[in-house]
Formats: structure tokens, C-alpha cells, sequence
């Protein structure tokens, strides 16, 4: 078994780890997944924009650059982590709510086609929001049920999506078993058979290379408080296909969508671009940490954090064979690389009565009901001996 110093030493990653702050008690965190760590810098960028910007500025700030900040911030993430050319992307709302703005949005630019492709084992929220979108519009979601160590396969995309289809959405990596999905052949598929592409990106903005315009993605949404670090509800992103701009119309007709917000005259008119994507007064203080987080992913690249995030879930792989599956673990994720995201997942039942030992032993992982673990260690914030010590912890208390 490789040692986990050596890896440590062998990372070039390894110093962006000081850059965050430190926690108390928590001697492993195997949950970037879940919810990202604190840099450093986002405290004192916090502590700056509430001295200097707000406290100084006020109001006027709207018009010193707020206004801006879902826009500019957006197209900052589409550079450096989503392969997203300017004035597509915009960070606003949560994922949930913007789940329902561009599903609405897609399924009301296709009114000939009556259905809506998901899987089974997609996000709960994407589930419940496209079933309320079905009860709202009389559309018939279409499931593709898939295996729990798996996702969803191009095949089975390609075997129910037809001309009766308005969209499909799926998630880029699972957010159970941790599958990549082909983004790019799903598309072609969904394409061929003239439906729109939802992605949600969730589990892989920030730890897995995307390429939104490359892979032909109509819309997407994601989160920034999981591996982009930007704080327990941070807003969320939401990018839509410039030429789909202008011809799809979002639900939510807030007057931060207007043409001209300020001159609040009678009627909706939609903002040119990307800014019709938003709807009410953005959260600009929620916005604040996602500076520094972009800092830093750019200055790590994403390319070298998933290059480590392989090695770190491959290390983690080779612990659970050789210590845990003797003890009656399973390992429910791919463990083709190509096909793996952040994160890995293992069953066993029990692993609840575990959850407090861990935690008291200062090892955090994610516990998914009923029996599921999840280890997900971000690359930017997590060692090799950390993944080591959590999961010597876990074997110990096995
Ligand atoms: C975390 C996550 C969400 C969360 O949505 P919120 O609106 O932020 O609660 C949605 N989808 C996926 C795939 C997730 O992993």
C-alpha cells in the first residue's frame, strides 16, 4: 500500500491546502461534496466588502458593480470551470429554482412535444421539480431506471428519447454512485431526436473538466457551495446556449430580467441576453466568497485538480478493497476512471450507528440513507494521509 506521505509529497496541489482554514476537531473531511471548506481569503474578502464596499459605499455600490456581479461572476465561472464563452452564464438563485426557470423555460419552447426524459437516480430536487413542472404543463416524464453503481448510459438515452420529447435532464455526475455521464454523445442523441439538453452540474462544477459549448449543452445549472467553495447556500449558476437566448423565456419575470429595470414602467419586457435569465435583486453578500474561490481554481486549473481528484478517489479505492470490503463493505462507484467524478460511495448496512464515532474521532464523511458512505474528498482541501486516517478510522470502528 502506497503511503500516504509520499503521495502528499508528490502533489503539486499539495500547498493550496493552507490556503484554507483550518478546522478544529476535524482531523479528516471527506466531504467537499457535500459542502466545501472556507478559504482563507473569503474571510478577509468578506470582512473587507462589509467594512469597505457596504458599510462605505451603500446603495451606491448597486452602480459601482453589484448590478453586474451575476454577470461578470458568471462569466468568470463559465472560463475557468465550465467551458463556457462570455454572456451565457449567470450566478443567481439556488439550483432548485433555476431547475424550474429553464425546464419551464425549454419545455414551453417545444409545445409539440409533450414528454420529459430523467433517471431514477437523479438529485431528489430535480425529480420533484420536473414532476411539478409535469402536473403544471400536463407533460408525461419518461424514467430510466439505473443501476445504483452506475448512471445514465447513452444507449438508454438513445432508446427513449423521440419526437415526442421536449427535454432531457440529467446530472453530469451522479450524485450517489459518483458516474460521469457522456455528456457529449447524450447530447447528439437528445439532438437527433430535436429535444433539448438539461444538465445539472452540482457534483462536478469545480472537480471534473466541463465543456458546456464544446459538448453542445443546451442549459445547466449547478451549485457553487460544494467544490467551488462559496458557502453554505450560495447562490447557483445557470447557463443557457446563446442562440437559445432570446427564444426561450424563463417563468420568473422579475424586474431584474427587465430591459430597463430602473425605469419600472407597466409591462415585461425581457433583457437582451443572459440577464433575462434573472428575477428579483441578486445576493450580492452570497456572492462574495466565489471571488476568491475563482481566484484560486484559476491559478490550481481545473485540469490539475482532476488529476488529483482521480488519484484521490483511486487511493481511497485501493484502502476500501484492502481494509473494508473484508468487513462486509461494497463499493457502489465506477471504478473506471473516465467514468468516476469527485466522489465514491460504499454500502454496508450499519454505517448510521458509525456516523457518531466518526465524527467524535474528527473523520466527516457523507452518509447517505439507508446504508451509504460517501467520500468525497476535494482536491483543492484534502491530503492523501487525510483520506488515509479517515478511512483507517472507519476500519477500526468496523
Ligand atoms: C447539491 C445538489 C442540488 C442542490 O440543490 P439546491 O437547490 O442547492 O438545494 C441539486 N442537484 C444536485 C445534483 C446536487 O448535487
Amino acid at each position: 500500500m502506497t503511503d500516504p506521505l509520499a503521495l502528499d509529497a508528490a502533489d503539486p496541489l499539495a500547498h493550496f491546502r493552507d490556503r484554507f482554514l483550518a478546522a478544529d476537531g476535524v482531523a479528516s473531511y471527506l466531504d467537499g461534496n457535500s459542502l466545501g471548506r472556507p478559504l482563507k481569503a473569503t474571510a478577509d474578502l468578506m470582512d473587507e466588502f462589509i467594512r469597505r464596499q457596504w458599510a462605505n459605499r451603500l446603495i451606491q455600490g448597486w452602480t459601482d458593480g453589484w448590478l453586474e456581479w451575476p454577470l461578470t461572476l458568471g462569466d468568470r465561472l463559465g472560463a475557468i470551470a465550465l467551458g463556457a464563452a462570455p454572456g451565457q452564464v449567470v450566478v443567481a438563485d439556488s439550483t432548485t429554482v433555476l431547475i424550474y426557470k429553464l425546464a419551464r423555460a425549454a419545455v414551453d419552447a417545444r409545445p409539440g412535444r409533450r414528454r420529459v426524459v430523467l433517471d431514477t437516480d437523479n438529485f431528489p430536487t430535480d425529480r420533484y421539480v420536473l414532476e411539478g413542472i409535469a402536473a403544471e404543463r400536463g407533460l408525461e416524464l419518461v424514467w430510466i431506471s439505473v443501476s445504483p453503481e452506475e448512471g445514465v448510459d447513452p444507449a438508454q438515452v438513445a432508446e427513449v428519447v423521440d419526437e415526442r420529447t421536449a427535454m432531457v435532464l440529467f446530472s453530469h455526475v451522479a450524485y450517489r454512485s459518483g458516474w460521469l455521464a457522456d455528456v457529449a454523445e447524450i447530447n447528439r442523441i437528445a439532438h437527433e431526436a430535436g429535444a433539448l439538453t438539461m444538465w445539472d452540474l452540482c457534483h462536478s462544477a469545480g472537480s471534473v473538466p466541463i465543456e458546456l459549448d464544446a459538448w453542445g449543452v443546451d442549459l445547466a445549472v449547478g451549485c457553487t457551495y460544494k467544490y467551488l467553495n462559496g458557502g453554505p447556500g450560495a447562490p447557483a449558476f445557470a447557463y443557457m446556449r446563446a442562440d437559445l437566448l432570446g427564444e426561450l423565456h424563463q417563468p420568473i419575470q422579475g424586474w431584474m430580467g427587465h430591459r430597463a429595470s430602473f425605469e419600472m414602467g407597466p409591462g415585461y419586457e425581457p433583457a437582451k441576453g443572459s440577464r433575462a435569465l434573472l428575477s428579483g435583486t441578486p445576493p450580492i453578500l452570497a456572492m462574495v466568497p466565489l471571488h476568491a474561490n475563482l481566484d484560486v481554481l484559476e491559478e490550481a486549473t481545473i485540469e490539475a485538480v482532476r488529476a488529483k481528484s482521480l488519484l484521490l478517489t483511486s487511493y481511497a479505492l485501493d484502502l476500501a478493497d484492502e481494509w473494508l470490503v473484508p468487513h462486509g463493505v461494497e463499493v457502489v462507484s465506477p471504478r473506471t476512471p473516465a467514468r468516476r467524478g469527485g466522489h465514491i460511495t460504499l454500502k454496508r448496512p450499519g454505517f448510521e450507528q458509525l456516523l457518531e464515532p466518526l465524527w467524535a474521532a474528527g473523520v466527516i464523511p457523507d452518509y447517505r440513507r439507508p446504508d451509504g458512505l460517501r467520500i468525497g474528498p476535494a482536491p483543492l482541501s484534502t491530503s492523501f494521509a487525510e483520506v488515509h486516517h479517515g478511512l483507517s478510522t472507519l476500519r477500526t470502528l468496523l
